[in-house]
């Protein structure tokens, strides 16, 4: 069996003052799991996305990526491993104000030393997927909140990541447009796409396959856990 794609063992994260963002997380991601991670706000999501999203190391405990301990990589190495493995879609879509939307879905190939023409093919692909092909030369400001979002979910998509991060990614959204974008990834994820998605909105959790609670910086309930009732 494959290892899993991420997995956190016994994660602390703790700032000076003694305060600890997280206090011994746990938690294994598997390949093609679509899950959410929901807690209230203080609860220590952003610290988790970050040491999930390796934009930050624990200061206790392992985080590895398909098996393997990123403690002994150096910082360029984690780089390089972020850049091959995750894709992040954010609350805000962070897309480049002035480039198409082809242009914005090609810069998540920058870094993979993909030749330009060839990120330019992967890209208009990337935006079929999400059903936006039509939409390839448009500029940011050109589009609505729901195709902004779908440009930066084929940002993150167009590397093929084994996982892909989104954090609040409705947030920005009214409701309907949100369910829009939600229908999206549970489509991604039946085509085998791996999706953690961070959110405040128990009600979207909700609707998930797997939910794992956050609350006080610990896992309060994980409903893949066998023992979650002890969490
Ligand atoms: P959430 O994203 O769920 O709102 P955070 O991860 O931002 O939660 O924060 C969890 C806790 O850790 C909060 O009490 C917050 O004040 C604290 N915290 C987060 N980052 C820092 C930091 N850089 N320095 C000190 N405390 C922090």
């Amino acid at each position: 069996m494959l290892p899993p794609v991420l997995e956190l063992d016994g994660v602390w994260k703790s700032y000076p003052g003694g305060v600890h963002a997280l206090r011994g997380v746990s938690l294994s991601i598997a390949q093609g799991e679509l899950l959410g991670i929901v807690g209230p706000s203080g609860s220590g999501k952003s610290t988790l996305l970050h040491i999930m999203g390796m934009l930050d190391r624990p200061s206790e405990g392992q985080v590895r990526i398909h098996g393997r301990d990123i403690a002994s990589l150096a910082d360029r190495e984690l780089s390089a491993l972020r850049g091959r493995t995750l894709g992040f879609v954010f609350q805000q879509f962070h897309l480049v104000e002035g480039m198409s939307a082809t242009e914005n879905v090609s810069t998540g190939l920058l870094y993979a030393g993909v030749p330009a023409r060839r990120r330019r093919a992967m890209a208009v692909e990337a935006l079929d997927r999400v059903g936006l092909a039509d939409r390839a030369g448009h500029l940011p400001h050109q589009l609505s909140g729901g195709q902004k979002q779908r440009v930066a979910i084929a940002r993150a998509l167009v590397t093929r990541p084994a996982l892909v991060l989104a954090d609040e990614p409705t947030g920005a959204l009214d409701s309907r447009t949100g369910e829009a974008v939600m229908a999206l990834m549970r489509e991604l994820h039946a085509q085998g796409t791996t999706i953690a998605i961070i959110t405040h909105d128990r009600e979207l959790a909700a609707a998930l396959p797997r939910r794992v609670e956050i609350l006080d910086g610990r896992v309060r309930r994980d409903t893949e856990s066998p023992s979650e009732a002890t969490a």
